[in-house]
């Protein structure tokens, strides 16, 4: 079967309305739940092939992430389907009024590689506890990952339900999305694709969600606790040898601490990764040779002061700290994506923002701070996607909060709620009752202006 007919077929599938019931949904939930529990083992394995990340890691970041976002929808689906009552105004009374939730219909995610699992199904989950049929497109520079994921899926959806489509992205998404009219995309990836994914969507007027990347900075100030911040810093720009969106790209750190800020990342560099990182359990290797040739260039922007060696044969590049760079740099132009981490300083606030708006709207703003009035000023000052105080990247862990970029770093939100409400529609119903019909409402207006005025104001 063609994959266009396959995609009509998830068509056919949705219009029947087997998806509607909060029965249906919850059902599906927990055998996506029950799949992904049999398969864990193979996760475990497929992630460390693709990426060498540990099982401790894989279940914070993966599995275990995607777990409580199913546990989440699965007690909170009921309340979230439920009709919201709203008030009604003078004008219309004494209709009343209510918000559905109406599934979109059929949806396109496309995941990308650096979290294959948890940025594939994580969105699945808000999209099927919403009602809709989905494609998922894994990204095809994972592959130990994508063969575990087309079991976890298959063995327990059929294909006009959810079909998983493996490929080439450049080639699979264009045919798909030209041949066939998705009612939503939801895109996780480096913001050239995204753009690409937005034109295509746009010739058919889909609307979209783009997570994308971009630079996010880290502020660490002047009285900040410096030991946290660098334990902090750390291990998120480390963490998954720092292909990760929200890992701090680069620290601006205040011009009176960074001899004591550099001191405290070398030792817990160190202590986190000891002297051969390559053989470390906590440390993981860049995805593939062009990703490795990448972010190798950038080690001979600056001065290397932490790390430096490489090993092309095992991707594996050394958590390095880098300063004097040049701020033309290519290492301060692009998103790193890398465990190679800038440091360079300021003065004050004014010269961090002239830096920073180099980049606006960043996916991630991090401000290291021991005063609550100065975090909320860097807050003010720092439009960003999201946020953290003392801390980086987590926000992305807490399903309560909404997680989404701004401007270049996307658009729209998601997870736990905020993933059932992107793929739902909100239908605006007003129901009216036929006892009351005042004429006032029918013409001939004329005359009525005054009244009118005293209604609408
Ligand atoms: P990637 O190369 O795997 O691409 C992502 C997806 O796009 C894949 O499924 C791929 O098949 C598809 N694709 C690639 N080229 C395409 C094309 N020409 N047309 C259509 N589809 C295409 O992953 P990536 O883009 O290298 O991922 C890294 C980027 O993703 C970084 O910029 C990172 O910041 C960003 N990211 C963002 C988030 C977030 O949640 N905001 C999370 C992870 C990664």
């Amino acid at each position: 079967m063609s994959l266009i007919n396959e995609l009509e077929n998830l068509r056919n599938y949705f219009e029947r309305g087997a998806t509607l019931s909060a029965d249906f949904r919850i059902e599906q939930l927990k055998k996506l739940k029950q799949s992904i529990l049999e398969y864990e083992y193979e996760l475990y394995q497929a992630l460390y092939t693709d990426l060498k990340k540990n099982k401790e890691e894989t279940w914070v970041t993966e599995t275990g992430m995607v777990i409580s976002e199913l546990n989440t929808a699965l007690r909170k689906i009921k309340s979230w389907m439920r009709p919201e009552k709203v008030r009604t105004n003078l004008l219309n009374l004494p209709s009343s009024s209510r918000i559905l939730r109406e599934p979109l219909g059929v949806l396109l995610i496309i995941g990308p590689w650096n979290y294959p699992f948890q940025l594939l199904i994580n969105p699945l989950i808000g999209a099927i506890a919403a009602g809709n049929c989905v494609v998922l497109k894994p990204s095809e520079f994972a592959p130990a990952t994508d063969v575990v994921m087309k079991k976890i899926i298959e063995s327990v959806f059929p294909k006009e339900y959810i079909l998983y489509v493996q490929g080439e992205g450049q080639q699979v998404i264009p045919q798909m999305m030209n041949a066939f009219r998705f009612d939503h995309v939801f895109y996780t990836g480096s913001t050239a694709v995204g753009k690409i994914i937005y034109k295509m969507a746009a010739e058919k007027v889909v609307p979209v969600t783009l997570e994308l990347g971009g630079k996010s900075p880290c502020v660490v100030d002047a009285d900040a606790n410096l030991k946290v911040a660098a334990r902090r810093i750390a291990m998120t720009k480390f963490s998954n040898a720092g292909q990760m969106c929200v890992a701090p790209d680069y620290v601006l750190v205040h011009q009176s601490v960074k001899q004591p800020f550099v001191d405290a990342m070398q030792e817990t560099i160190h202590q986190f990764f000891g002297d051969k990182p390559e053989e470390n359990y906590n440390y993981g290797k860049m995805i593939s040779e062009k990703q490795f040739d990448r972010v190798v260039k950038y080690l001979s922007e600056g001065n290397i002061i932490k790390g430096g060696r490489i090993d092309r044969a095992k991707l594996f590049i050394e958590p390095s700290l880098l300063d004097n760079i040049a701020p033309d740099a290519a290492v301060m132009q692009d998103e790193i994506f890398g465990p190679v981490l800038p440091i360079l300083t300021f003065a004050d606030m004014k010269e961090a923002k002239s830096i920073i708006n180099k980049h606006p709207n960043p996916l991630a703003f991090y401000i290291y701070t021991a005063s609550t009035a100065n975090a909320k000023s860097w807050l003010q000052n720092i439009p960003a996607g999201g946020a953290c105080i003392n801390n980086s990247s987590w926000h992305l862990t807490n399903h309560h909060l909404p997680f989404g970029g701004r401007g270049f770093s996307g658009t729209g939100n998601y997870h736990g709620k905020y993933s059932f409400e992107t793929f739902s529609h909100k239908k605006a119903v007003m129901q009216t009752p036929t006892w009351f019909d005042p004429s006032i409402k029918y013409p001939p207006l004329k005359g009525r202006l005054k009244l009118f005025k005293r209604i609408i104001k």
